[in-house]
């Protein structure tokens, strides 16, 4: 029973009181006061099928009874700041943590969010190097601070202030709308989409013009990193050409710079074939950051790095006062267990497969579709104007998305246009899930179709 402030309530203290560039995706925002793995339920007892909030951080499901219990047993046992004593829960943490990562990736910060992983990724990049500059694929998002403003490179999120000096911005190489086409990565969930033996020839060419970037806007010797996800998330689930980020991380190397693999959505087995979505590249990178499903929703994040390069540190003191308490490393560990136990990993790959050849089979009758893409269970399709590539009108884009949440189901948004329909559910959702999800969907369409004759 739903015994807090009414829906109108919220709207006046919404306006008087919160920021009014507060993200929201709904012409009427939903008022949830319950989760249930899957499910979330309204003011109004409304269950939703939410295949949203993988992006807000629910990896194993909404209130998982295990990541629950794991937190309430350490909630009524001792909370504290771990960083002046030792507390058992993250030193079991972080070694199960590092058990999970490729290669010479073995020293953990913990932190709290995502913005502030990827800010002390890049301070230890620049550290470690000894230089300044670092580059970002073009409509990135990486975090929200003043320090990341450049890192952030997708527009809507940048203020109309100067960006912090440093950044870079290379091409995006968006075999959808690059201008240079291409196949995607790793598409085994795709059939036939790639037809390249090896690499995709369009990645040399992206790859040229990061050189191009690194040889003539740079100055020499000055770079400390390249950031980049392994499928681009805010801007609408970009997979790249097969190929460009082993090649553009190679590069950056022969430069002189570090490669961070921004994990933050990407991770803890959502694209199915691997734990982390920079292992379908065949890339190992310097530094990985982590955020959103490490928590199950809980705020905890993580950087992991090498000893050579955390030992930049060394002579002064890291400290981060509520990075890696103690509820984080019992929430941190209950996560990990439950990946394996319930084998959400492959339920990502399993399900992310049945889901995309879904998606395909409705696009054949459904021609506003453009594109559908995506790896396990983080996915997206494009909405366009029928026969061509450009994106629907985003009032029409309205009209579907806000449909398909009036008929129980949550999905999200992203791209430059918002016409892009992003899928990252709790990693527990199964085949019915996937059979409503498209039910609704085609029945949004039909809707809109009708609607606007
Ligand atoms: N990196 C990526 C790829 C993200 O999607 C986000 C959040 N959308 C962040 C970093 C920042 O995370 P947080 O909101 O926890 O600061």
């Amino acid at each position: 029973q739903y015994t807090g402030p009414s829906y109108q309530k919220t709207e006046h203290v919404k306006s008087e009181h919160l920021p009014p560039a507060v993200y929201n995706i709904y012409q009427r925002p939903l008022l949830l006061h319950q989760g249930r793995m899957q499910w979330l339920y309204d003011h109004e007892g409304k269950q939703y099928l939410d295949l949203f909030g993988g992006i807000v951080t629910v990896s194993v499901g909404h209130c998982h009874p295990k990541v629950v219990g794991a937190l309430q047993d350490q909630i009524n046992t001792l909370w504290h700041c771990t960083n002046i004593y030792r507390h058992p829960k993250i030193y079991e943490y972080v070694e199960q943590l590092v058990s999970k990562l490729p290669g010479d990736l073995k020293v953990v910060y913990l932190v709290n969010s995502g913005t502030e992983a990827n800010d002390l990724a890049t301070l230890l990049a620049k550290a470690y190097t000894g230089n300044l500059d670092v580059v970002s694929l073009q409509s990135s998002y990486h975090g929200y601070s003043s320090a990341l403003m450049g890192l952030t490179a997708t527009q809507s999120y940048r203020m109309k202030l100067p960006v912090p000096p440093g950044f870079y911005h290379t091409m995006l190489p968006d075999p959808y709308r690059g201008i240079w086409g291409g196949c995607r990565d790793s598409l085994s969930q795709v059939p036939g989409a790639c037809a390249c033996p090896g690499d995709c020839v369009t990645a040399d060419k992206y790859v040229n013009q990061l050189n191009e970037l690194l040889e003539n806007s740079i100055p020499k010797g000055r770079l400390a990193a390249l950031f980049a996800e392994s499928i681009q998330g805010v801007n609408g689930t970009v997979q790249f050409p097969k190929g460009y980020l082993k090649k553009a991380h190679q590069l950056v190397k022969k430069y002189g710079g570090l490669y961070v693999a921004d994990e933050v959505q990407t991770g803890f087995g959502r694209t199915g074939d691997a734990f982390w979505g920079f292992q379908n590249h065949g890339v190992l990178p310097d530094i990985v950051t982590m955020a959103k499903g490490i928590g199950n929703g809980f705020p905890m994040a993580a950087v992991v790095t090498t000893k050579e390069i955390a030992a930049a540190h060394a002579g002064t003191t890291y400290f981060n006062t509520f990075g890696g308490n103690p509820m984080a490393g019992a929430v941190g560990q209950a996560v990990l267990d439950v990946i394996e136990e319930e084998e959400l990993q492959n339920n990502c790959k399993v399900t992310g497969k049945y889901f995309i050849e879904q998606l395909m089979q409705l696009q054949k009758i459904h021609p506003v579709i453009g594109d559908v893409r995506g790896k396990g269970l983080m996915l997206g399709f494009e909405f366009v104007v029928p026969g061509t590539k450009e994106p629907l009108a985003v009032t029409d884009v309205n009209a579907i998305h806000e449909d398909m949440k009036d008929m129980g189901v949550l999905i999200g948004r992203g791209g430059r246009w918002s016409n892009v329909m992003r899928i990252k559910p709790p990693m527990c959702i199964n085949r019915q899930d996937v059979d409503f999800t498209v039910s609704v969907l085609d029945q949004a369409i039909k809707n809109y179709l009708r609607n606007k004759k």
